[in-house]
């Protein structure tokens, strides 16, 4: 049912429950998925009867540490062996809904199903962080995610019937059209990829539509980095007139299960669905409280295709501490960090596409589009990173300019990347998702 629009929570028993008893109830549920994972999947028991494993094993918490990481390599190995879905879709497939499979942009994609209950639950945990950014019924939410496939475009358009919204399920294309219904019917809230959402607001600038002539008050960019970054944050928010919130999920485990609340302070995750972990890659030790390490998740509702322990490779650092909006579900503060893939080495310093992000959006001289470039020197045979921007006005063409920028990558990534300065308009914007990293380099051996 939906609560009142003035409730500050969509379901607060869950949202503020103490977080013994939230503890509590993650046990409970993983002790049934580890269980039914034992005895109904032959890829969960194997890996478990190599090690000596047994579901009793799993007494608190902390024994998941046990189970062995899987990673997206080995599900993609479990489906070419075993055609289509692996032996980890344990659900009768009476009750399989949908098809969710990863965008295949890593790799051949993965399948992943939602059973009915599955659907029920992704909606409910969407319902509640959509709110918990200010989504009320009666809002006209314009959906900009892709819809199909992609995991993220239904869980938004599902849960956004469900508080009660008016919605319009654009997608992720007709640019002219997201803007024509900005000023009629009037949307009041975006939900979008942040490329996405800038791709609109160039158009709109370009046909003369200012923030204040739409009513659009809040917008939620995810699918790929960038809300959660400070100087891009406050680009989007002038150029839209909303306020922007950071919206995370990932194909394997769930779309849009953690976003920001009102007190954007760090994505909130649905901790009554998901147990999550962070790992220190080196060490493949749990992280200390405030140690950035890689997130571990396990599913503790999902029916069809459950993962225990999946080796997400995104990089966070985690808080149990309550937030000002008094939810007590674990956050991530500054959001999602990167890639643990994504690592860039140049010149013995290590740095992530998230950083030369930030700098290049700090810069009003700068545009939204820009390019990491990996090459390799002809003559040393070293990795080359060259930044490829666009400037805004020629006065940022100059070398006085590029000095000022050489000196904020230099303090933010502690190493001076080559510069290449463009004309507006010259990068490819993406609809989707932006691929910033180009590697040209030359492979050895
Ligand atoms: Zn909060």
């Amino acid at each position: 049912m939906t609560p009142s629009r003035k409730s500050k929570y969509y379901a607060p028993e869950i949202e503020t429950m103490d977080r013994e008893e939230l503890e509590n109830l993650q046990l409970q549920r993983l002790k049934w998925q580890v269980r039914r994972c034992y005895e109904g999947s032959d890829f969960y028991r194997e890996r478990f009867d190599k090690i000596n494993l047994k579901p009793d094993d799993i007494k608190s918490l902390d024994d998941v540490v046990h189970i062995p990481p899987v990673s997206k390599e080995e599900l993609r190995e479990e489906q070419m062996n075993y055609p289509p879905f692996g032996r980890y879709a344990i659900a009768p497939q009476q009750n399989w809904e949908e098809l969710h499979p990863s965008t295949g942009t890593t790799g051949v994609p993965v399948n992943t199903v939602w059973s009915r209950r599955d659907v029920e639950n992704i909606t409910q945990w969407t319902a509640r962080v959509m709110w918990s950014f200010g989504v009320r019924p009666g809002d006209i939410v314009q959906n900009g995610f892709a819809y199909g496939l992609w995991v993220a475009g239904l869980s938004v358009h599902y849960a956004a019937k469900a508080i009660g919204c008016f919605v319009l399920p654009i997608g992720a294309s007709m640019t002219d059209r997201h803007i024509d219904y900005f000023v009629n019917p009037g949307a009041t809230v975006l939900i979008a990829t942040p490329s996405f959402a800038f791709y609109i607001s160039e158009r709109m600038k370009e046909r003369g539509i200012s923030p204040d002539d739409i009513p659009l008050r809040i917008g939620s960019f995810g699918g790929e980095g960038g809300t959660e970054a400070p100087s891009t944050r406050k680009r989007i928010e002038s150029r839209l007139g909303i306020d922007a919130y950071d919206i995370f999920g990932l194909a394997e485990i769930g779309p849009t299960c953690a976003a920001e609340c009102e007190a954007k302070a760090g994505l909130h995750f649905v901790e009554d669905h998901l147990l999550i972990e962070t790992i220190n890659p080196q060490t493949m030790k749990r992280c200390e409280p405030g140690e950035v390490g890689v997130m571990v998740m396990t599913h503790l509702t999902k029916e069809a295709t459950p993962m225990l322990r999946y080796w997400t490779n995104d990089l966070a650092r985690l808080t149990t501490e309550k937030c000002a909006c008094g939810r007590t579900h674990v956050r991530c503060a500054g959001g999602i960090l990167g890639r643990a893939d994504d690592l860039i080495i140049y010149k013995g310093e290590n740095f992530y596409p998230s950083q030369v992000e930030k700098v290049v959006k700090s810069f009003g001289e700068l545009g939204d589009e820009f390019r990491i470039r990996l090459t390799t020197d002809e003559k040393t045979g070293m990795d080359v990173v060259t930044v490829v921007a666009e400037y805004t006005t020629a006065a940022a063409n100059t070398d006085e300019f590029k000095s000022k920028l050489r000196q904020a990558f230099r303090d933010e990534l502690l190493v001076t990347p080559g510069l290449e300065l463009v004309k507006p308009d010259t990068l490819e914007r993406a609809m989707f998702k932006a691929k910033r990293v180009e590697d040209k380099r030359e492979k050895s051996g």
